[in-house]
C-alpha cells in the first residue's frame, strides 16, 4: 500500500539545547524536503512561529536572527508582549490564531496585522465596525471546522458559504483565506487537501494549516502558512 503524506513525512523536533533560530531552520529544511520528496511544485510556506505562553526573552533571539512572523493565541497576552517588541521591530506581522472574544475586537484590531481565527458573524460584525473606526485592516481567514468536532472552533464546511457572502456581501468585509486545525487522530492531509478546495470553491487565495506535528504535510499539499511552536521554541511553560 502507498505511505500517504501524514506517514512519510515526520517533522523535526525541537532538540534542546539548540536555539530557536536553529530550529526555524530545521523546519524550513523538513518542509522543503517534504516538497522534494513528493516532487511537488509548492513554494516554501513562511513560518508563523507561534510564540503563545513564551516570555519575550524566548522571542528575541528569533527577531534578532531575523524573523518577522509571529502568532498569539490571545489578546492579552499579546498586548502584554508585543506593543514593546513591535516598537523595535517595527516590521514584524502579528498573527492571532485563538478564538476572538467579542470584547477583544477593539484590541485585537489594534494590535494584529492578520486574524486567522475569525468564525463568527457578531466578531465578523465587530471587525467591521472596529476596522472602520481604526482605519485599521488586519488581514482576515475563516476558520474551517474541518473535522466537524462539536468542541472545536470555526465555520462548519456546510455553513462556509453563507458566512464567507454575508462577510463579503453584506459587510464588505475581504476575505484572505482559510484555517484549519485538522481533529488530533485523523490523516491531516485528508484535511489540508479539503481546506485546500474548500478555498479554491470560494476563490480565497491563501491558506494557514500545519503544526508542530504535521507541517511538513501542510507543505507538500500546498499552503502559504505554518503555524509552528513547539518544534521552534520547545514545550510550552504551562499557563
Ligand atoms: C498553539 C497553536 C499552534 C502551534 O502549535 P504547536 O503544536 O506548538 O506547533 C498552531 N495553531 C494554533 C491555532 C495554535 O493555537
Amino acid at each position: 500500500m502507498p505511505e500517504t503524506l501524514s506517514q512519510s513525512l515526520s517533522p523535526a523536533g525541537a532538540p534542546s539545547g539548540s536555539s530557536v533560530a536553529d530550529n526555524l531552520a530545521a523546519v524550513k529544511d523538513a518542509m522543503r524536503r517534504a516538497i522534494a520528496h513528493h516532487g511537488v511544485d509548492q513554494p516554501l510556506p513562511t513560518v508563523v512561529a507561534v510564540s503563545k505562553r513564551h516570555p519575550v526573552e524566548r522571542i528575541v533571539p528569533l527577531l534578532d536572527a531575523g524573523h518577522r512572523v509571529f502568532g498569539e493565541n490571545q489578546v492579552q497576552e499579546a498586548q502584554d508582549k508585543w506593543p514593546a517588541l513591535k516598537e523595535r521591530f517595527a516590521d514584524v506581522s502579528l498573527h492571532l490564531l485563538g478564538p476572538l472574544q467579542s470584547n477583544k475586537v477593539a484590541d485585537a484590531v489594534a494590535l494584529f496585522d492578520v486574524i486567522e481565527s475569525l468564525d463568527r458573524e457578531k466578531i465578523a460584525r465587530r471587525l467591521r465596525d472596529q476596522m472602520v473606526a481604526q482605519g485599521r485592516k488586519p488581514r482576515l481567514f475563516v476558520q474551517v471546522n474541518t473535522g466537524e468536532e462539536p468542541q472545536k472552533s470555526g465555520v462548519l464546511p456546510g455553513d462556509l458559504a453563507d458566512f464567507i457572502r454575508l462577510c463579503r456581501e453584506d459587510l464588505k468585509l475581504d476575505i484572505d483565506g482559510l484555517m484549519c486545525i485538522p481533529p488530533v487522530e485523523e490523516d491531516a492531509a485528508v484535511h489540508f487537501a479539503f481546506l485546500k478546495e474548500l478555498a479554491r470553491r470560494h476563490g480565497l487565495a491563501r491558506l494557514s494549516m500545519g503544526m508542530s506535528g504535521d507541517y511538513p504535510v501542510a507543505a507538500a499539499v500546498g499552503t502559504d502558512y505554518v503555524r509552528v511552536g513547539t518544534a521552534i521554541f520547545g514545550a510550552r511553560p504551562r499557563a
